[in-house]
């Protein structure tokens, strides 16, 4: 199976087969959060994508070292190299200290991606942890000329750069749209050229967040701490780099231009590009006021959503679309996910119940072609650029022969034990491991319980010890211990 990988590559704008620079092991890179704010469902789409990339790429034996970072310099949010820092201002309102903001959305964001289900990366390293490695970088740069200093600011010089190499291969821009989206130059300003991005910045004597450089107090450039986290935890060229469309220009295209200065080497071998949640066709965003937290979305308490949804709907809702495609939010959608959802949940529960017990040798070989089929084409889904969506058509199918097996309409002794093996084990590795979705715990447990205590009375009153013996005994197995006291029946966890 490892070789039959195709991944499209949005640096050659083609699907190309997998071949890491040094199998098995395999280098990613993702863009992580920044941590001035809660994430929101957009970020986790992205987030739960490539989840769905490294789950799949271990499953194929992979050693994967997935970083994935965490911006916390709330610095130059866009290219325009002004404003207040993000970080700082939150904490100036908040009169805290900036690391404490940092510390609050970090955990916020850990904290989404378990609800999600979402496994954390080998390496999660900061920006400010790696302000020194930044600042060497950045005299790399100045070595080769793609840099120059302007009053304690540092920019890198794209023109410069573009004498020998080319500026915008990944995003198909030329130096003219670059500057399509600036303003003139005004005395103001520091750089040279418009198209010029900074690397370092000067800090005010207000700005909270900065440190010591060659080139006095500042702090980096919005591009840079990704050139050198990637660098440094997977090398100078690695082999897959991944973050959400919006990231592919400036910022995946500054990387670049950064690191092939710096080192002549590309960074990555395949670049990555998921593609956006919607809403009313409109992208997701906090600034557009679209956007909703996990929270919102869990209690329902939200104007654009009619009722509460799981966190586990909401995955298998994301999933249900390839991740280079837009996903439009609709409460129309998430419905009929959670019915999908459920179904594909209670086939986790059937599948790991059933067991072959049979002796019989003469197989059905059609049932059988069937299946083997079957859970090759889930493989062959996934193989295809990750495609979720028709890996969960392939997995629907399965599971009718799974409920059918259950009900007795098939019989395990037709599929043989390898058969009947390969589509339990298909479908279990498929859902859980590498589509991530786990059965959600019941919230009414206390309801089951407390109707659990109602047969318990009832039975004691027909004086059936027999029954009661059986219901106390039962839940003594789970761990619950049933008081029977002169006034009242309760139940409680066992000490
Ligand atoms: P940010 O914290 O804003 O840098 O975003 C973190 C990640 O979420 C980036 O990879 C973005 O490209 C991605 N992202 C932002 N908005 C959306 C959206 N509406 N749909 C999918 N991904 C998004
Ligand atoms: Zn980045």
């Amino acid at each position: 199976m490892l070789n039959d990988l195709k991944i499209f590559n949005t640096l050659t704008r083609q699907k190309e087969r997998f071949e890491p620079i040094t199998p098995p092991y395999v280098g990613m890179y993702v863009c992580g959060p920044t941590v001035y704010s809660d994430v929101h469902l957009g970020n986790v789409r992205t987030f739960l994508s490539f989840d769905i990339i490294y789950r799949y790429l271990t499953h194929l034996g992979y050693k994967v070292r997935y970083v994935r970072n965490i911006t916390d310099v709330g610095h130059l949010e866009s290219d325009a190299d002004e404003g207040e820092d993000k970080i700082a201002r939150k904490a100036k309102l908040e009169n805290l200290e900036p690391m404490e903001i940092v510390q609050r959305y970090t955990l916020g964001f850990h904290k989404v991606m378990d609800l999600f289900n979402i496994l954390p990366p080998s390496i999660e390293p900061t920006a400010t942890g790696h302000i020194q490695e930044q600042i060497e970088m950045i005299r790399i740069l100045e070595d080769k000329n793609l840099a120059y200093e302007v009053n304690g600011s540092v920019y890198f010089n794209v023109n410069k750069y573009n004498e020998t190499n080319r500026y915008g291969l990944l995003s198909g821009r030329k130096i003219d749209d670059l500057l399509a989206g600036q303003r003139e130059l005004n005395a103001q300003d520091d750089k040279r050229n418009r198209e010029d991005f900074a690397l370092w910045k000067k800090a005010s004597q207000e700005h909270i967040m900065k440190w010591n450089s060659p080139w006095g107090k500042g702090f980096p450039g919005w591009h840079l701490e990704c050139s050198v986290m990637s660098t440094k935890y997977l090398g100078k060229t690695f082999d897959i780099h991944g973050g959400g469309m919006d990231l592919k220009f400036p910022h995946h295209e500054c990387e670049i231009a950064q690191s092939v200065g710096a080192y002549q080497q590309a960074p990555a071998k395949y670049w990555m590009h998921t593609n956006m949640l919607t809403v009313n066709g409109q992208k997701m965003s906090k600034s557009l006021g679209n956007s909703f937290l996990p929270e919102e979305l869990i209690t329902g308490s939200h104007q654009l959503l009619d009722q509460p949804y799981s966190p586990m709907t909401v995955r298998f809702f994301m999933l249900q679309s390839h991740y280079s495609s837009t996903l439009d939010f609709s409460n129309d959608s998430l419905k009929a996910a959670m019915k999908g959802y459920l179904k594909l949940s209670n086939g986790l529960k059937i599948a790991r119940s059933l067991k072959f017990h049979e002796k019989q040798v003469a197989v059905n070989e059609k049932q059988v072609e069937e299946i083997d089929q079957l859970c090759d084409q889930c493989y062959a889904a996934m193989n295809d650029d990750f495609n979720t969506a028709l890996t969960i058509s392939h997995l629907f199918n399965l599971l009718k022969n799974i409920n059918n097996l259950h009900t007795g309409k098939l019989n395990a002794s037709d599929l043989g034990e390898k058969t009947f093996n390969k589509l339990i084990d298909t479908y279990l590795i498929f859902v859980q491991d590498i589509l991530g979705i786990k059965e959600e715990t019941l919230e009414n447990h206390e309801h089951l319980l407390d109707i659990l205590l109602d047969f318990y009375r009832e039975a004691k009153s027909q004086k059936a010890y027999d029954k009661v013996d059986m219901i106390r005994g039962r839940l003594k197995e789970i761990g619950i211990v049933l008081k029977d006291m002169k006034n009242q029946i309760d139940w409680a966890y066992e000490e």
